[in-house]
Parts: structure tokens; C-alpha cells; sequence
């Protein structure tokens, strides 16, 4: 539909995809520069990463999230986030085993299960429950075949967090059941208020979970391709099984970028934090005036809006693509809980959202 309404000759605007419009910042990318002439990084990298960017991983975990982890045992570096939450059914899904996967949610977790034969159990993340998965409502019979859990906040795509009541509640339902509780923190950085937690700081937490840390969102480094996972000893051992035998490592300039990321000024991230709160301030009064309703949004890019009645995700995202030109993406794309929502992404330049908002606001629903 994308490609047929552009041949009308319409300009289309897109909020479909959460990839930063902004450039890496320049201090990381002048790290890269210099790493790359230096012939010792041209070599096979170690899987697990450089102790140096592990170091510096373990450094922004405690100053950021009062987190203490061994960067020997504790942590691995991944080729993104994304590599080390497909590894990680590798690692640890059988087939038969369940997995217990947000609903809507980033795809990879289902994905992944299915991949190594699990079977996706999905938990619903309802505006009435804040987005976060009713842990009661899963039967008794699913909890003791499960294997694996996941969970995300800042979440993609409903841009809720979650409280640390929540976070406990979490350790002692995987507890009791002896759960691996994995824990997706792409959007730590990218919030509007209180800083929000990570899951290991959750008394309990080291005994059962992995983190999952992405540079990608924070510095504007999707295409990089680095991340790091944290937490349980035996867990990151596991994770770091699959990846000595499937990949072998990041390239290490690319890791040098990664510890000016980690390590350096923080400034550049509180000003990204100030650009997605201005374009957020300039959609949200839109869409209220068309009487949308868009859902809290306290963190992540992401816009996460109920269909008004009559619309379905597909039908809606079509008005708007055909209407005025703006691409949105049918929450039913997250899975079927996602039905009834649509997500736009704060991700293109101020002006070309100030210019997709006036577009918003000629529409007739
Ligand atoms: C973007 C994203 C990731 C993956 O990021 P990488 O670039 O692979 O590090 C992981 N989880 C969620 C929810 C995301 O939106």
C-alpha cells in the first residue's frame, strides 16, 4: 500500500520504524576513526568482548543503576541486543519447553522460541493493567513447563514502565516456579522522568536473570551492532556457549566506540532525551484533538494509540496512509494483543513530524 500511494506521487512521512534519525555522536565515531588504523584490531576479537569494554560496561552499570557485576563472568558483549535475545532460546529453549513472551511485544522473543522449537506462551500487556503482564493469569500447568520469561521496560511498543513492585513480583513468581527471567532494557536511556531501574537491581533478581543492553537507542548506533548482556553467572556462561561457537565477537574498533559511549559524556543522551520530549509535546496535543488516545508515555520514541471505534490497526494505519500520507504501524504487527493499537515512532527530523502533525490534524475520523 506503501509503495502504491508514493506512485500517486504522495510524499510520505514515516513513523513506522524505531530507528533514530540522529547521528552517532561525534566523540564515539572519532573513537572508531583512530581504533580502526590500529593493526591489533584487525583481528579475530574474543567473543565475549575486550576486558576493557566489559569493564566499561560494568562501570555504567554501577554508576547508572547502582548495579555491582563481575565484568569476567558476569557479562558478555553481543553483535546487538537483538543477536544475544535470539541466542539466548539457543542457549537455553528445548523443544517443548515454554516460553512466556509479552503480547504485543519486539518480535524476537517468539521468534526466537519458535526458532529452537519452544512453544509462545503470550502474556497480554493491557492499558488497564499499566502494560505490564498479569502474572496471576498464567495457569499453574503453563508456569511449570516454562522455561523462560521475558519482559522489557521502557516497553516497546506501549512506551510503559514498569515499578519495582512489579520487578519483584517478577523474581518471586520466576522463583517459585524456577524461571529464567530475561529482561529486554533497549530504552533505559530514553525516558521522561525518573530514571527507570534495571531488573537486577531487584532483590533476588542475580539468581535467576539477564539483562539485555543495547547502544543502539541510547547513542544512536543501530548500525553498529553492540550490545551486552549482564547478570546470572550460569546464564551469561550459557549465552556465551552458543556465541563461541556461532559468532566470534564485535570488531574491536567497533568495541573501542562502545567504552567512548559507555564511558564518556552523558550530556549528548540528556539532549536526545529533551528532543524525543519536544516531538512527544508536539504529537500528543494532535492526537487528543482528533480524539485519539494516546497511552502514558514515559519512555522509549514510541507513541502507542487506541484505534477509535470502527478501526481496526490495519484499517486505521490505512486511513492514514491514504489520507495524509503518514505511515504508523498496526499494533497487531506486535502480536494479537496488539490489535486496536497503532504505534508511531518519534523518530524523523522535528520539522518533518511538525509537518506529519499538520497533516494529522486535517484528517477526519
Ligand atoms: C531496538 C530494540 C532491540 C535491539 O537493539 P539492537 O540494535 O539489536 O541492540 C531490542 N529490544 C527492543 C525492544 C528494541 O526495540
Amino acid at each position: 500500500m506503501k509503495k502504491e500511494v508514493a506512485a500517486r506521487g504522495v510524499d510520505l512521512i514515516s513513523l513506522g520504524i524505531g530507528d533514530p534519525d540522529s547521528p552517532t555522536f561525534p566523540h564515539i565515531v572519532a573513537a572508531l576513526q583512530e581504533a580502526a588504523t590500529r593493526p591489533a584490531n584487525h583481528r579475530y576479537p574474543d567473543y565475549e568482548g575486550m576486558p576493557s569494554f566489559r569493564d566499561a560496561a560494568a562501570s555504567y552499570l554501577e554508576k547508572r543503576f547502582a548495579v555491582t557485576v563481575d565484568p569476567a563472568t558476569e557479562i558478555v558483549s553481543l553483535i546487538g541486543s537483538k543477536e544475544g535475545i535470539a541466542n539466548m532460546a539457543v542457549a537455553f529453549v528445548d523443544p517443548g519447553d515454554i516460553v512466556l513472551v509479552p503480547d504485543p511485544g519486539y518480535p524476537v522473543y517468539a521468534i526466537g522460541t519458535q526458532f529452537n522449537g519452544g512453544t509462545v506462551y503470550p502474556m497480554p500487556l493491557r492499558a488497564e493493567h499499566g502494560f505490564l503482564p498479569d502474572l496471576r493469569a498464567i495457569p499453574e500447568e503453563v508456569a511449570k513447563r516454562a522455561k523462560l520469561l521475558w519482559i522489557g521496560y521502557p516497553n516497546n511498543p506501549t512506551g510503559a514502565l514498569a515499578s519495582r513492585e512489579f520487578f519483584a513480583d517478577v523474581v518471586a513468581f520466576a522463583d517459585r516456579h524456577s524461571i529464567i527471567v530475561a529482561h529486554d532494557n533497549a530504552y533505559s536511556e530514553i525516558y521522561f522522568d525518573e530514571p527507570p531501574p534495571s531488573f537486577l537491581a531487584t532483590p533476588g533478581a542475580r539468581d535467576l536473570a539477564i539483562e539485555f543492553h543495547s547502544l543502539s537507542k541510547t547513542y544512536n548506533m543501530t548500525g553498529w551492532r553492540v550490545g551486552f548482556a549482564a547478570g546470572n553467572r550460569a546464564l551469561v556462561a550459557g549465552l556465551g556457549k552458543v556465541k563461541t561457537n556461532v559468532d566470534s565477537g564485535i570488531f574491536q574498533a567497533v568495541q573501542e566506540a562502545g567504552i567512548a559511549a559507555l564511558g564518556g559524556d552523558q550530556t549528548p543522551v540528556a539532549k536526545m532525551r529533551d528532543l524525543y520530549r519536544e516531538r512527544r509535546d508536539m504529537i500528543l496535543p494532535a492526537l487528543k484533538s482528533l480524539g485519539l488516545e494516546a497511552q502514558p508515555m514515559r519512555g522509549t520514541f514510541y507513541v502507542w494509540v487506541a484505534c477509535p471505534r470502527g478501526f481496526t490497526s490495519t484499517s486505521l494505519v490505512a486511513k492514514l496512509l491514504q489520507d495524509v500520507g503518514v505511515v504508523a504501524t498496526p499494533g497487531s504487527g506486535f502480536g494479537a494483543a496488539g490489535e486496536g493499537y497503532i504505534r508511531f515512532s518519534l523518530t524523523v527530523a522535528t520539522p518533518r513530524l511538525a509537518e506529519a502533525v499538520e497533516r494529522l490534524k486535517t484528517l477526519k475520523l
